[in-house]
């Protein structure tokens, strides 16, 4: 990111782990852990945007829509 980006988007990795941009900055991590498979947006009508593959207990963030 220090070498010029102008924009960057980050969606169902924040919706993952709410703490995704602060550990990239930390280098705690280097990725994403979520696996693309969209359950989160299957279920936003019924639980609200949170990550429904949270199996590792992960910090979550109840997003209003
Ligand atoms: S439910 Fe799946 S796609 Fe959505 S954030 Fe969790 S792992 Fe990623």
């Amino acid at each position: 990111m220090q070498k010029g980006f102008e924009f960057v988007q980050v969606g169902r990795a924040i919706v993952r782990d709410p703490d995704f941009v602060n550990k990239l900055q930390t280098e705690e991590i280097n990725a994403t852990d979520c696996d693309h498979c969209n359950r989160c947006v299957a279920e936003m009508a019924n639980k609200g945007l949170v990550c429904t593959a949270n199996t590792k207990g992960l910090k979550t963030k109840e997003y209003k829509l």
